[in-house]
């Protein structure tokens, strides 16, 4: 089945009760028993399910290809829940080019309850290798990486990963599995901060993890974590990004034409020293990112001539694209990623991060033009 139909198949609800096409919403926090204390529906209370919860989770495992799908209140919350799943003197070897977050939960919480870590750049496979340790864990990738966007060869990386008994994760926010379907190329584990493409709409905050093999025993720990630890997002929350699933394709593939135009008249302009889009020849992940993914995505990078100070002047002309962080929504926004990430950045201070929206591209040329020509 095409993903399309699938989104929609896998986010439909059979709706008992009155025949509503959209989803119900199920506020309830507790659920009846049977007389003798048996769950009539499975629901038991809302920390460790919910039909809402249940809807989404089903969804993303079938839009992933996996066997499992844990939903988070946030990105940050999925991840933090896979790293206490591991134990102390475990070793977890992360990209260089990660979302900040992710090696910053290692340095700043992991690395105090005995978790080590290596940071490496993933497209040097022979230095992946190298990181590799008897007590490596988890390989963590992310394609296209955040903000650089390098792309990771997951077949070549899951292999390395598998030779030491490790399992492979791939951060897949920035592709979603309408580019990219990272378990079909080895990785074990998926994950998503659906607060971005998967919401769509910059108004729900959103995590997932999907797990190629539910009886695995990480798997296993990691939905007991989710139940005890109730790191969950609410059922509004998993509604919102219910919705957002529908039109997921459709909003994917819009914003993924509008970025390559946009980063082909960016990469042409005198203003511009460099434009990071897999999607140009001349990008150094091009070749890969063209085997593995159906499309290049709707996020690039721009390195403004001049510094930080030309970057953030570029960010406050633009009229229709907003200087906001966060990605994936139908609005065009900028972000000056070496401010946000702080001292420790290595992001280029000329940097500004582009996650492109569903306005018309023409007017965003123009946007661009506007600011960049002053
Ligand atoms: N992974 C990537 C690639 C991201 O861009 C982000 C957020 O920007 C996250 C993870 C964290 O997600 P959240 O903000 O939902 O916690």
């Amino acid at each position: 089945m095409n993903i399309e139909t699938l989104a929609l198949l896998s986010t439909h609800f059979a709706d008992q009760n009155a025949g509503a096409v959209a989803p119900p919403i199920y506020l309830s926090t507790t659920y009846e028993k049977a007389a003798d204390g048996s769950l009539p529906h499975g629901y038991l209370y809302a920390r460790m399910n919910n039909p809402n919860r249940e809807a989404l989770e089903k969804s993303l495992a079938a839009l992933e290809g996996g066997t499992l799908a844990l939903a988070f209140a946030s990105g940050q919350a999925a991840a933090m829940t896979l790293f206490q799943a591991l134990r102390p003197g475990d070793h977890v070897v992360v990209t260089q080019d990660a979302y900040y977050g992710t090696p910053a939960l290692l340095e700043e919480v992991f690395s105090l309850w005995g978790l080590q870590y290596s940071r490496v750049d993933m497209a040097d496979l022979a230095a992946v290798k190298a990181a590799l340790r008897p007590e490596t864990r988890l390989v963590w990738t992310e394609t296209p990486s955040n903000p650089l966007l390098r792309i990771t060869d997951l077949a070549a990386v899951s292999a390395l990963a598998h030779e030491v008994g490790a399992l492979c994760v791939c951060d897949n926010t920035w592709a979603t599995p309408i580019l990219l379907k990272p378990l079909e190329l080895g990785c074990d584990i998926v994950l998503h901060s659906t607060t971005k493409y998967f919401g769509g709409h910059s108004d729900v905050l959103g995590g997932a993890l999907v797990f190629r093999d539910e009886t695995s025993e990480l798997a296993q720990r990691v939905r007991r974590l989710q139940t005890l630890g109730g790191a969950i997002p609410s059922p509004f929350e998993c509604w919102l990004v219910v919705r957002g699933i529908k039109t997921l394709a459709t909003r994917v593939r819009a914003q993924t034409a509008s970025a390559a135009r946009l980063a082909r008249f960016l990469a042409e302009h005198p203003a511009v020293e460099a434009v990071h889009y897999p999607g140009l020849e001349s990008h150094p992940g091009h070749a890969i990112a063209r085997a593995q993914m159906q499309d290049f995505g709707a996020m690039l990078s721009v390195q403004v001539r001049g510094g930080a100070a030309e970057a953030l002047a570029l960010a406050g002309r633009l009229k229709l694209v907003t200087h906001a962080t966060s990605l994936g929504g139908v609005e065009s926004l900028v972000e000056h990623r070496a401010s946000v990430e702080g001292p420790n950045s290595t992001t280029p201070p000329n940097l500004l991060r582009v996650s492109v929206g569903l306005e018309n591209v023409e007017d965003l040329e123009a946007d661009f033009a506007q600011g960049l020509k002053d």
